[in-house]
């Protein structure tokens, strides 16, 4: 029966990969990827020539179509996202979801980096527990979700892109004034930081920082 290999791949250092990753993305038939291009610089970095193929939140339904037929075909297929486990906050879940339901091949997890786990390593905070919320949503029940990070207990995760990162800032000063926010910037990477303090306080570094206002983050609030 065929495999649908569900695969982690770096979220910014290329060596953050595990041998198994590896050697599957070199025996599949066909890997899925959320951008070809990014995985490209993967696969040229370790010599893996596996044909690539696109699937990322615009694909139309034919895709998973294909998918499915692949797979029923008895071709051993991969998924991995741009960085990161395929499933945590990007579209791998819909294709894991739809091939779970349309065929009984066997969907197997590679593990490896996330920048959730990540992040929750070095963060220091006693996050044994934690709440994930993924991206915060932009409109429809940002306020409601401010209030209850306000209350948590838990320490709260969440992902942030650059474009709103200090959009979010200023809601945690106003709902959660006395909180600590750790803001981990561009994990793995050249320019990896951490900034922690009260929302304030990581408020006015961004503001006296504009160029670190660029990149990915992870942020914590406890
Ligand atoms: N599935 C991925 C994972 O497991 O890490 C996450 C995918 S989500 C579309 C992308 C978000 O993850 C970014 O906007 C950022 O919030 C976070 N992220 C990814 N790579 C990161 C990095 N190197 N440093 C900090 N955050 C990162």
């Amino acid at each position: 029966m065929a495999t649908l290999y569900v695969i982690a791949t770096p979220i910014g250092n290329l060596e953050d990969i595990t041998v198994r990753a590896l050697r599957i993305m070199k025996e599949v038939h066909t890997i899925f990827c959320e951008d070809t291009r990014t995985t490209a610089t993967l696969c040229a970095h370790y010599g893996i020539t596996t044909a690539r193929e696109s699937f990322h939140a615009q694909s139309p339904s034919s895709k998973i179509d294909h998918v499915v037929s692949l797979l029923l075909s008895g071709h051993d297929i991969a998924l991995v996202s741009d960085a990161g486990t395929p499933g945590i906050s990007d579209p791998g879940s819909l294709l894991v979801s739809e091939v779970r339901a349309r065929t009984d091949v066997m969907i197997v997890p590679v593990p490896g980096p996330s920048a959730l786990t990540a992040a929750v390593s070095v963060a220091g905070v006693g996050v044994s527990e934690f709440v994930f919320l993924g991206f915060l949503p932009h409109k429809k029940g940002r306020q409601t979700l401010f209030a209850e990070i306000a209350e948590s207990d838990r320490p709260t995760i969440f992902y942030e892109s650059p474009h709103r990162i200090e959009k979010t800032l200023e809601s945690l000063v106003e709902h959660c004034p006395t909180k600590t926010v750790t803001v981990f910037r561009e994990l793995t990477k050249m320019f990896e930081s951490r900034v922690s303090g009260t929302p304030s306080e990581v408020q006015a570094y961004f503001t006296a920082h504009p160029d670190e206002v660029r990149g990915e983050f992870v942020v914590i609030v406890s």
